[in-house]
């Protein structure tokens, strides 16, 4: 008998697709990248350099569980400045990026069989996340038409007794929607309705290009019943530094705190110092950087339309396309494959993110502009012989 027996309930864990299709990419030489769900700009040289110092000063010893105050001060304050989110340092815990904060509300919640009600297509590490918690994932497939989300009514429909949290996020990965205030008060208002908690992953609030961010925890009624999930990976360029955290009442902290502590013991103290700094002195860089990712979005989108089979809305938020593909007569994993092959171009299939996310793709438009026309260019090419 083999020594490594791994758990039943794992035997049958495979890499998702966007792996299989990340994989395949590496080998391709003179690739058009545009599968990748981070920044291509590094982090800024003030926010290494904060770090660095912090680092020779000794900032070297175990952090504090929760974070650091300063940092959880400069949280609060940025979501005020940004956002007029009203929010204390007791109420934010710094997390192994954004994905440790989902984690740990999932650990801390749910009982076996408790079921949670997601938005699709979404980052599908959530699936994975409320399964290995013993939870049961609700999809709620999006609609084109509503700018890519359910409707409250679509949530409404997939509560049963068993439901605890619905998992919503604002602007949207894969799809790139963004909730206006009316969509986010009507999913708020079944929340409360149904006695529901709230996971409203606002990762990518800073890119914005249609209406304005609309923080969950900021309507009536929905800060006490909602936990946002937030970072540096994408505002600041900061994914490598693995820092997130999560804004939550204090009750469900305390247990995340204590859960924390057999996994991570708090989170780097050379990430929070340079997150710390990102916070208080990078508003005009993040601004600029925006401008940049909306300038590369409009200019995809204009390109995708006037291709044969291809049809892509006005991006609304973060650095993502959704086209739907369907017209040019191949499924969206045939198409990803098909494009990878013929263009050398590397996009994730819909599918990736949820079946609902069927006759789409996703297109990071995470390279400069040059590359990006070379990308388009190619594309238009394949799909035009
Ligand atoms: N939420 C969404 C929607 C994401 O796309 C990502 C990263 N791709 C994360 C959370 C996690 O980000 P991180 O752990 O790097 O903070």
């Amino acid at each position: 008998m083999p020594a490594v027996k791994i758990a039943d309930r794992f035997s049958s864990l495979q890499p998702s697709s966007m792996i299989k299709i990340f994989q395949a990419a590496a080998a391709v030489e003179d690739l058009s990248n545009l599968s990748i769900g981070e920044p291509d700009f590094h982090t800024e040289p003030g926010i290494v350099n904060a770090a660095a110092k912090a680092a020779l000063e000794g900032c070297t010893h175990y952090p504090p569980l929760q974070g650091f105050e300063d940092l959880r001060k400069e949280i609060c304050a940025y979501w005020k400045r940004h956002h007029g989110l009203e929010t204390e340092p007791e109420s934010i815990l710094l997390t192994v990026g954004g994905l440790q904060a989902a984690h740990l509300c999932f650990q801390a919640m749910l009982n076996p069989g408790d079921e949670v009600v997601i938005a699709e297509p979404c980052f599908t590490a959530y699936f994975q996340q409320v399964e290995n918690n013993g939870g049961v994932v609700v999809p709620v497939p999006s609609r084109e038409e509503n700018g890519f989300f359910p409707t409250a009514e679509d949530f409404e429909k997939a509560v049963t007794p068993r439901t605890k949290i619905l998992v919503i996020n604002s602007p949207c990965n894969p799809t790139g929607g963004v909730l206006t205030r009316e969509q986010a008060g009507g999913i708020a208002d079944v929340a409360k309705r149904h006695d529901l908690f709230v996971l409203s992953d606002e990762i990518y609030e800073a890119f914005i290009y249609a209406g304005k961010h609309v923080p969950l925890a900021s309507l009536p009624g929905m800060k006490e019943r909602t936990m946002t999930v937030s970072g540096f990976s994408k505002s600041h360029c900061m994914t490598g530094w693995r820092i997130g955290y999560a804004m939550a009442p204090a009750e469900l902290l305390k247990v995340m705190i204590t859960l924390s502590v057999s996994q991570t013991y708090g989170v780097n103290t050379l990430a929070q110092k340079g997150a710390a700094f990102a916070l208080a002195t990078q508003d005009e860089k993040v601004k600029a950087r925006t401008a940049e990712y909306e300038k590369r979005v409009r200019y995809c989108a204009g390109r995708l339309n006037t291709m044969p089979g291809v049809t892509c809305p006005e991006p609304r938020g973060a650095f993502y396309l959704f086209p739907d593909i369907s017209g040019t007569g191949r499924n969206d994993e045939e198409f990803a494959w098909w494009l990878l092959e013929k263009a050398k171009v590397a996009v994730i299939p819909g599918t990736a993110f949820g079946a609902s996310g069927a006759g789409h793709v996703r297109i990071a438009c995470t390279l400069g502009m040059d590359d990006l026309k070379k990308a388009m260019d190619r594309m238009e090419e394949a799909l035009s012989r």
